[in-house]
């Protein structure tokens, strides 16, 4: 059942008592497990806590396999000294900064290390926060655009004047969600031919006076590649000289913001390109803890308008928090702060090093099977994205998502936005986790498969929706 479906729609009456196993029975005399459970509401009498904890986790065993799931950026394996740490923090909940000033302090640290990571010029006067997740950390960023165009245009809106922001087709789904939630114009620059995200030059063509900023993305989740984050500064520059208007830039680094620092430090990307207002990071994606942390981090103070800032009680005094939620766990805060003071930057690097060299040998691999264009070849996210070459007409990606998933992979297929809906690739993301071990795995059933395909008539998947499994946002993969 959907969880935002009607608790009645599916449901199923209750099948007939069957004979107790008293392998799962013997144990249990609270309910005497003469009947399963109900399934869509409460039962009467409670559980003994074994049998609760077999039948749920029974029905967990139907899941994909965390480790073999190749369409996910978010992090599926941390040490178990981080497990355990979270385990023992579970009980935490971050906003209560007076009761846990210890965790609020390791999360200052946090921002801190952020700002330093980012080349913020004066890490003293970063503001920043965790968040759920990027998602979060975007609708901060672009509600404090907002709220910054909005006091810049206080004669015009609400009235006259309609905010817009301006980002590439192949942006996350939170800025639609963004763009939805708060009334702002998305002006999306669709793909084409060879480009697949943002070009700075036409992404200047779209802004106007209503323009609350521009979003550049390290890197894109189609195809793993970086938008050019310098070159969109500068043709802003150059714009700002012609009319007066400064738009500032925020960088979705969702990925890449814990990619480049480490493995493309000379590349210009964040903070110290003046116009870099704001930045996002996945703290479980490539910060490489569990599901569900990310950060945001602005310049200085004038980027996030102190109208946007509310107050919690810390240490007799108060602290500044920017947040969508109120209760969230302490514990991802908690574990981020592990993993930065475990790995150092020498470690970091050399994790996400292995990570590249293992997504760029296999890209290497798929291409040399000959069946295959790359788009991308895993040096920029550690991910790559690849079609079926001209020559292949017997099958497309979408029989190869459902093939794999036969051999317990989960790599998603699906079609690009607009203008290259003609388009239909599959990307493979490479995470801490997925070894060359793991990679050469892949490489030798893809390799596998491909006789059985290539003998097709025709390509099978004709419901692509239904063939691949991935049903995020209108038959595109996790993005
Ligand atoms: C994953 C991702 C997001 C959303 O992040 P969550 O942490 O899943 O909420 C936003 N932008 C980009 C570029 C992403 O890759």
């Amino acid at each position: 059942m959907s969880p935002l479906s009607h608790g009645t729609s599916q449901q199923q009456p209750d099948e007939p008592a069957l004979a107790v196993n008293p392998f799962s029975g013997q144990a249990n005399p609270v309910s005497g497990m003469t009947e399963d459970p109900p399934k869509h509401r409460l039962a009467e009498r409670p559980l003994a806590p074994d049998t609760a904890y077999q039948v749920v986790r029974d029905e967990l065993m139907l899941d994909g396999n965390a480790r073999l799931n190749l369409a996910t950026f978010v992090t599926t394996w941390m040490e178990p000294q981080a497990g355990r740490l979270m385990g023992e923090s579970r009980d935490k909940n971050i906003i209560d900064k007076d009761e846990y000033p210890r965790t609020a302090e390791l999360e200052r640290r946090c921002v801190a290390m952020l700002a330093d990571l980012w080349n913020a010029p004066d890490p003293s006067q970063v503001v920043g926060c965790s968040t759920t997740g990027s998602s979060e950390a975007c609708m901060l960023a672009g509600l404090a655009m907002k709220r910054r165009w909005t006091q810049r245009n206080a004669d015009r809106y609400p009235g006259s004047a309609r905010p817009n922001l301006v980002l590439g087709i192949n942006a996350q789904v939170c800025w639609e969600k963004f763009c939805n939630y708060w009334e702002v114009e998305a002006r999306q620059l669709p793909m084409e031919g060879d480009r697949f995200h943002l070009d700075p030059h036409e992404a200047v063509e779209l802004c106007d006076e209503n323009t609350i900023g521009v979003v550049g993305i390290l890197g894109s989740t189609f195809d793993g590649s970086y938008e050019p984050i310098a070159q969109l500064c500068a043709a802003l520059d150059a714009y700002q000289e012609r009319t007066g208007i400064d738009i500032p830039v925020h960088v979705d680094g969702a990925s890449g913001a814990m990619i480049a620092p480490f493995l493309d430090p000379d590349l210009q990307w964040d903070f110290r390109l003046p116009r870099v207002a704001s930045i996002n990071t996945s703290g479980h994606k490539y910060g490489l803890v569990y599901p569900g942390v990310g950060w945001a981090l602005w310049r200085d103070k004038a980027a996030l308008p102190e109208d946007l800032i509310f107050r919690v009680n810390y240490l007799g005094g108060d602290m500044p928090t920017f947040a969508l939620n109120f209760s969230r766990p302490g514990s991802q805060v908690i574990a981020q702060y592990y993993t930065f003071l475990r790995l150092g930057r020498e470690g970091f690097r050399a994790v996400q090093q292995a990570t590249r060299d293992v997504a760029m040998s296999l890209a290497r691999k798929v291409e040399d099977m000959g069946d295959f264009t790359l788009l991308t070849r895993g040096d920029q996210l550690p991910v790559f994205a690849f079609t079926t070459a001209d020559h292949v007409t017997s099958y497309d990606v979408f029989d190869i998502s459902r093939r794999m998933r036969e051999t317990g992979w989960l790599v998603p297929a699906y079609t690009f936005p607009p203008n290259r809906q003609d388009l239909a690739v599959m990307r493979v993301v490479c995470r801490n986790g997925f070894t060359r071990d793991l990679a050469d795995l892949f490489a030798q059933d893809l390799a596998r498969l491909l006789p059985e395909l290539r003998d097709q008539p025709h390509p099978m998947v004709r419901d692509h929706q239904a063939g691949t499994g991935f049903h995020h946002s209108e038959n595109r993969a996790e993005r």
